[in-house]
């Protein structure tokens, strides 16, 4: 029996448990499908607070689970295939390992939702990227693309453009999906213009390992043509990992998972943190900040106090 369960090993599953394990409770984590999350998947990270030289993703990870670890964390390997929320102790099964926890912290992540090019994998974080967030600033002045038609891929679009000096926004049909107050807003951006009914057929250039071009098909012609660019920001959309949880807490349509108060999930006693209840941020120092509430959040659960006096 465990005070606290925690689902995911990214910096929010990882920074729950360091607060948990140095509040005294008895924790344990579930490493996840992915251990270390979306972090072990990016090169150089230059936003994280306290890496003036910048760190490499999976370094930063390493040192979160250390850090972890030195606090008497228990990293269990695997997903979570089963979980009973019902009623108290919660329990939860990965794989033959199973675990019975006073409070859960759900930190599953979310992943972005990529073209499926075998060249758009080759090329992640040498030119390729899904978050304009993190690697906008290395396209200074620089000719770039944005693929997809949603606010997501509309508001990239239109933050690339403090940088790059041109963004050309691909989109598979010949009407934005964004909202309309976002569309008027890059379709008057000098900077952006439109590839229409168009896909991604392929990046160029896996040999010189980066970015040159990407080779578009015109849906209604199907006519190709190449487009010169230095980097691709894929904003197609993203998965959160809920598919476990659905039907034993809520979620929005989305499938992320709804929260009050910051962490608090529908079930009492089960805390959700990072990207698996954050579609807006999606920022490795955000999903740390919202471990660190969920594990106050459980801290004070557990101590008997649902909420903080005052809310
Ligand atoms: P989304 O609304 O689902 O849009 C995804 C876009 O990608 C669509 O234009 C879609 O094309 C396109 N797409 C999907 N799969 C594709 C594929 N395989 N190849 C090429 N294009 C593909 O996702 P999102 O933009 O990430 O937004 C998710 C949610 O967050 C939405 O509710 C959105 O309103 C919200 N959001 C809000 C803001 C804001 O208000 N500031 C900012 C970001 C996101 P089709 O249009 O043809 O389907």
């Amino acid at each position: 029996m465990h005070d606290v369960a925690i689902i995911g090993s990214g910096p929010a599953g990882l920074t729950a448990a360091i607060y948990t394990a140095r509040a005294g409770l008895g924790t344990v984590v579930f490493d996840g499908m992915a251990p270390g999350g979306q972090l072990m998947i990016t090169t150089e990270v230059e936003n994280f607070p306290a890496f003036p030289e910048g760190i490499q993703g999976p370094e930063l990870m390493q040192r979160m689970r250390q850090q972890a670890e030195k606090f008497g964390v228990e990293i269990l390997p695997g997903e979570i295939t089963s979980i009973e929320l019902g009623s108290q102790p919660f329990t939860l099964q990965a794989g033959s390992k199973k675990a019975e926890a006073r409070t859960v912290i759900i930190a599953t992540g979310s992943s972005s939702r990529w073209i499926g090019l075998e060249s758009e994998k080759k090329l992640r974080g040498k030119g390729v990227s899904a978050c304009a967030t993190c690697d906008g600033f290395f396209f200074k002045d620089k000719e770039i693309a944005v693929v997809g038609g949603g606010d997501a891929a509309i508001e990239e679009a239109t933050f690339l453009t403090r940088f790059a000096s041109k963004v050309t926004v691909i989109h598979r049909r010949d009407e934005l999906r964004a909202s309309k107050a976002m569309q008027d807003k890059a379709l008057s951006n000098k900077k952006i213009a439109f590839a229409w009914n168009s896909v991604v057929e392929d990046i160029l250039d896996v040999d010189q390992n980066k970015v040159t071009a990407v080779v578009l098909k015109n849906v209604k012609t199907n006519e190709r043509s190449k487009l010169p660019v230095e980097g691709v920001f894929v904003a197609i959309g993203h998965e959160p990992a809920t598919k476990v949880f659905k039907g034993k807490i809520e979620l929005d349509d989305h499938g992320y998972i709804v929260v009050k108060d910051g962490t608090r999930t529908s079930v009492p006693g089960v805390f959700a943190a990072g990207d698996v209840k954050d579609p807006r941020y999606r920022q490795a120092i955000s999903a740390a900040g919202s471990g660190c509430m969920a594990a106050i959040d459980a801290f004070k659960f557990i101590e008997g106090e649902e909420a903080w006096p005052g809310w």
